[in-house]
């Protein structure tokens, strides 16, 4: 059998799948991920994305920070790639738990997909880190410059930047689908950032499935690795 073909079964023969994806399942939909070769590190900035959207960068300088957030994490125009939809589907036939995922496009819950755990937040959420109030996308797609609240307080975007803590409640919950998850599909993450790539630790089955375009550090404990395009793979599985 050849590695797509055991993917295909181990997925038609289970109802406890848990996925955990990375920028890589966007990247179809046209949303740049940091790492690959025309993903964000290889473009020429002023400074890294790590450094832009860190906690004392945005402090420091909003301006800057908003210019590049908007102009380069935000694509109004993306729309949910192959491998979305059928992660959607396979939650409602039953087979799939939960999407654990590090991106923060919401393209999964515009894909169908109900139980989507969000480790680093949602572009769609925004709140003024003076009056608490909660503001939808457009507040900092429309804005000039930085996006302010009627009441004069900054609206931040609910997005988790470099140096901020992961919200610990999703995380536990994260810990507990993966830990009980018969399959677990891991996809288009170079599986580099912590603690959210520390999650595969916690898988206690022997069905673990990595999916991405280069290698990952952690191909080795995987019980079989894809090395092509997330939104291909599931195309041609049929899902
Ligand atoms: P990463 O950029 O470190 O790694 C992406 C990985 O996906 C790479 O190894 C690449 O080879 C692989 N990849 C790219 N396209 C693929 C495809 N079509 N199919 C399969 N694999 C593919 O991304 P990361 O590990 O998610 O970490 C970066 C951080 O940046 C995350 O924490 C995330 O929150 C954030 N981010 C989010 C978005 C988004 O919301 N879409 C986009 C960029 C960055």
């Amino acid at each position: 059998m050849t590695e797509q073909e055991t993917l295909k079964q181990w997925i038609e023969e289970s109802h406890n799948i848990v996925f955990f994806g990375g920028a890589g399942v966007s990247t179809e939909s046209g949303i740049p991920d940091f790492r690959s070769q025309d993903g964000l590190y290889n473009q020429e900035y002023d400074y890294p994305p790590e450094t832009v959207i860190s906690h004392s960068f945005y402090r420091r300088n909003p301006e800057e920070f908003f210019r590049f957030y908007r102009n380069r994490m935000i694509m109004t125009d993306a729309r949910p790639n192959k491998a979305h939809l059928a992660l959607g589907r396979l939650e409602q036939e039953g087979r799939l738990k939960a999407v654990i995922t590090q991106n923060i496009d919401g393209l999964h819950q515009m894909a169908g997909s109900r139980e989507v755990l969000e480790l680093h937040g949602s572009i769609h959420r925004n709140y003024c880190q003076r009056c608490g109030r909660f503001y939808g996308l457009e507040a900092v797609t429309e804005a000039e410059g930085v996006p302010k609240c009627s009441c004069g307080g900054i609206i931040k975007p609910d997005v988790v930047l470099y140096e901020e803590g992961l919200d610990q409640r999703i995380l536990q919950k994260a810990v507990e689908y993966i830990s009980h998850a018969e399959v677990l599909i891991i996809g288009g993450t170079s599986l580099a950032v912590y603690p959210a790539a520390g999650l595969i630790d916690y898988y206690e089955g022997n069905k673990l499935v990595l999916i991405n375009k280069s290698a990952t550090a952690r191909d080795a404990y995987a019980d079989l690795v894809i090395h092509e395009p997330i939104g291909k793979v599931f195309e041609e599985l049929g899902f």
